[in-house]
């Protein structure tokens, strides 16, 4: 495995969190302590910090992307936002499947795929979360379950449209909870998810596609994370609210 060859990301989910001149306020922040990144740099925020996200990184080096989308181009859909409608914005990327959707909002491995198709032809790039319960865990099927969960999610994806997709290795009982995953952990799921994707798309697209893990990375644990032959990159939940916690796991990817 050559993890050079591949594009480090770190995306900050921001959650429901942030009005708009707190947004303004943490983007600017961010900007002069990552401008130097050697990594690529990405802010997810709520749809209603999108337009403010996107004016204040004009002529920087950060992304800024949507926490969700929805399937559909349009319709009566009532409090949901399509992909179309984020990309002509001029948003890049997208979360979709992130664990909280799914525990709280119904989604499924089946809505994910839709949503994940839709924000492809709408010209978005997702960040595709993935990610066993603790349940899961202990009762040792993190492996079936988080091959299940990226292939659905895939169904339909052509090799060439995997350039535009990242993947999040995700273990629900390690966002916002404190408890990270070891390092080995982390690693061993990422090298799985890249197997299940070398299995769907063979070796080469295995190889280039950027697999992030997420759950309370933070600024001390992000460097050894970081480090694993298939971890390329995180997604930071509580971390990436404060800038310069966020900037160090940015530095550590750089080096990482
Ligand atoms: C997340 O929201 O995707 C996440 C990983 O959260 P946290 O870093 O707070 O665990």
């Amino acid at each position: 495995m050559n993890k050079a060859v591949r594009k480090a990301v770190i995306a900050g989910n921001w959650k429901m969190n942030k009005t708009r001149p707190e947004a303004k306020e943490l983007i600017e922040a961010i900007k002069p302590l990552v401008a130097d990144a050697g990594c690529e740099v990405i802010c997810c925020v709520p749809f209603t910090n999108l337009e403010t996200a996107l004016e204040a990184t004009k002529g920087s080096n950060v992304k800024v992307g949507a926490e969700n989308c929805h399937f559909e181009k349009s319709g009566a859909f009532t409090g949901e936002i399509s992909a179309d409608m984020l990309a002509e914005m001029g948003v890049e990327y997208v979360v979709l499947g992130h664990s909280e959707r799914r525990q709280y909002f119904g989604e499924t491995d089946e809505t994910v795929n839709k949503r994940l198709k839709a924000a492809l032809g709408a010209g978005l790039k997702p960040i595709l979360c993935v990610g066993e319960m603790l349940a899961d865990r202990e009762n040792g099927i993190t492996a079936e379950l988080v091959a299940m969960q990226t292939k659905i999610a895939l169904k339909g994806v052509s090799a060439d449209e995997m350039k535009n997709i990242i993947i999040a290795y995700e273990p629900v009982w390690a966002i916002g909870t404190g408890k990270t995953a070891t390092a080995e952990q982390a690693n061993e799921v990422c090298a799985l998810i890249r197997a299940t994707l070398a299995s769907l798309y063979g070796e080469a697209v295995a190889e280039a596609t950027t697999i992030q893990y997420g759950g309370s990375m933070n600024a001390k644990n992000a460097e050894e994370l970081l480090a694993q032959p298939d971890v390329d990159g995180g997604l930071i939940g509580g971390a990436s609210l404060k800038a310069p916690d966020f900037a160090t796991i940015v530095k550590a990817a750089t080096n990482g």
